[in-house]
This record gives C-alpha cells, structure tokens and sequence, in this order.
C-alpha cells in the first residue's frame, strides 16, 4: 500500500512535469512492481508495444515463474544440461558476471539461494538459521554460470544454484523498451519501472524530464530533482522491501560476504547513466558497497553519475549531475553536497 501510494505521488509529479501534450499512458504491475509508461506525441498503440515488451522480458527472466528461461536454467543446475538461451541474454548474463568482476564481494546474481533462505521469494520472511545460509551462501558464485556464446547456451555447474535477475531486470527491460519505441519513431517517453525511471529523449516540450529522487525516511518527499535526458535514473535502498523480526530490519540487498542485508552506511544508492542497464547493477552493487567505494569506482570511471544518501543524513551528488540538479534534503534536515573528481 506504501508503495502504491509513493507511486502515485510520483506518477503525480511526473505528469505536471510533462502536461500540456497529448500523451498514451500504460500502467500496469510486473517484476513485481508498479510501472507506468509515458509517450508522448503518439498514439496507445506505442504505449501498449512498450509494456507488451516489458510484461515479455518478465515472462523471460522471472525465476518464480515456472516457465520461464531463468527457471529452466535453474531447474537444470548441476545436471549437466547447457539450457539455450538467446543471444540477448546471453549477454545480459555475461554482463551481470562482468559486474561481480569489477566490484568483488558486492554483486552475484546467483544470490537466489540466499534470497530463499530469508524467505525474500516467497511470504514468510525470516532471519535463517545459522546453517541454512551457510549452505545457501555455498552455493554463490557467479563463477559457476558457464556461457557458452558459440553455442548460445547456458549452465549452472551445481545443483542448488540459480541465478536471480532482480537486480538487472528492469534495467534490462528499459534498454529493450527504449529500442521498441526508437523504432516506432518515438522521441519523447518516460519508463517509470519501478525506481528505474528511464528518460527517453526530452519531454515534448524538449526540455529534460524532471524526474526526483526519493527520500529513504518518506518517499512521498525528495532528496534531489533531476534533470534526465536520455538516461535511467535507477534507486537501490533498504527502504522498500524489509521485514522486522525482533525489533531489527531486515532489507533485500544482500551483502554476498556475510548473506546479511547490507549495511554499507548508505540508506539510499541513485546511479544515472545512458546506459540503462548499466544502472540498474550498479545501484544495486554500489549499495553494498558503500560511500568511500561507491565514489572510488565513480572516480575510475566516466559512463554514470551518482546520488547517495547515507545514514547519518547526508546527500552527496557527484558534479556530473550539477547542470539542473535541485537539492530539497534540506528541508528534511540531509546536509545536501556536490562530490567533486
Ligand atoms: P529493486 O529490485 O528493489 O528495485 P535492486 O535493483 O537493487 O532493487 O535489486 C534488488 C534485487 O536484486 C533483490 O530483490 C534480489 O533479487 C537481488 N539481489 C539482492 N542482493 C543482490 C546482490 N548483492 N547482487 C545481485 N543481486 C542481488
Ligand atoms: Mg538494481
């Protein structure tokens, strides 16, 4: 219901944001989340291609649905059997080792026994037992997804492994939206994939999008605003999916070192990149990995942008963002910052 209601206020903004055109909106729920598609200056049509694009990747990647690509490579885990898989995907998942390589200890795809063992998959979520996770913790290790390009086939190399796309997904489902729409002559659109907002050219108007960053505390209210062009904006945070056992929180970003939730020092991670995709992992990864590495890797690079909120009531934007950004943390009492290279 929380998040119902963060949607919609956002979805809200979103729309004054961008009033004054005619516009097709599609909302629906996948990916087990709220999505909403804004096009602009086209008819239903383009809208309706664009979410049968992303309810298709989901019917591809989901693991809880038995029929799915990513459930029969599961479901062939250490059997020996290299399960086909196109092309794409292939390259989704080489990509998503790709990122367990360059940031160690803080990405794993393969992390789905772990989300089990918590109960994340399913409705009863618990802290696990001692020896569950160890033998769920065992079983990670990206390292043992086995791609074969020449032969378009993948295999998992133990049984009780498998692989969880959840952190990738949407990005992935924004990069293949983006591509449906550029070819049905879109310029103008906003993919709202459940904090992975994608701006696909400027708003009609050919200003960016204004697109904010919620407030971890209260996602009704906003650390930054944005401007997006072009770009995903992906959040990753302890603050949406949690559950309380004892008096403790306990969130869905695992930290693959000790099969705990993260507890990096960061409430909040907020990657902008032209590479939709490439958001997506890393809000994800750089939420494990914390503030001094976040901004390390940042440093190392020139392909994103960040926004973190750290628990001690910090927001730090890296410079690249500077153009048409707006602080409003203040007024929720964050000490709002530029991090400069
Ligand atoms: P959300 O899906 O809530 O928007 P993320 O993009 O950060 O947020 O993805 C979180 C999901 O990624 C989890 O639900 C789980 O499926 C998976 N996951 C959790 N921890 C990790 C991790 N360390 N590396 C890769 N995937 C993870
Ligand atoms: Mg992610």
């Amino acid at each position: 219901m929380k998040r119902a209601i963060s949607f919609l206020l956002i979805a809200i903004f979103l729309l004054l944001a961008g009033c004054g055109t005619p516009s097709a909106q599609e909302q629906f729920f996948t990916m087990d989340t709220v999505m909403s598609i804004t096009v602009n200056g086209k008819g239903a049509a383009e809208a309706a291609a664009a979410r049968q694009e992303v309810e298709g990747l989901n019917a591809l990647l989901s693991r809880t649905d038995g029929d799915s690509l990513i459930s029969r490579l599961n479901a062939h885990a250490g059997d020996g059997t290299a399960v086909e898989v196109d092309s794409d995907i292939l390259e989704l998942l080489s990509f998503a080792k790709s990122i367990s390589q360059l940031l160690p200890g803080c990405f794993d795809i393969t992390i789905a026994p772990v989300m089990d063992a918590w109960g994340f998959t399913g409705e009863e979520r618990h802290v696990p037992d001692a020896a569950d996770l160890a033998r769920a913790m065992a079983l990670v290790d990206s390292g043992k997804l086995l791609l074969d390009e020449e032969a378009g086939t993948a295999r998992l190399a133990e049984a009780g492994m498998s692989v969880d796309l959840g952190s990738v997904a949407k990005g992935y489902a924004a990069a293949r939206t983006e591509e449906v729409l550029r070819e049905a002559g879109v310029t103008s659109a906003l993919l709202d994939l459940g904090r992975n907002i994608t701006a696909v050219g400027p708003k009609a108007d050919g200003a960016p999008w204004r697109v904010g960053v919620a407030d971890p505390a209260d996602s009704s209210r906003y650390l930054c605003i944005l401007s997006l062009e072009d770009a995903t904006a992906s959040t990753s945070g302890g603050y949406e999916r949690w559950f309380e056992e004892n008096g403790v929180r306990y969130h869905h970003i695992i930290d693959p070192k000790t099969g705990y939730p993260a507890s990096s020092g960061l409430q909040s991670v907020t990657v902008v990149s032209q590479n939709h995709l490439l958001a997506d992992a890393l809000s994800t990864a750089l939420f494990v990995a914390g503030e001094e590495e976040a901004l390390d890797f940042w440093r190392s690079r020139d392909d994103f942008e960040l926004v973190l909120c750290t628990e001690d009531g910090r927001v730090l934007a890296t410079e690249g963002l500077e153009a048409g950004l707006e602080f409003r943390g203040e007024e929720q009492g964050y000490d709002c910052q530029m991090v400069r290279r």
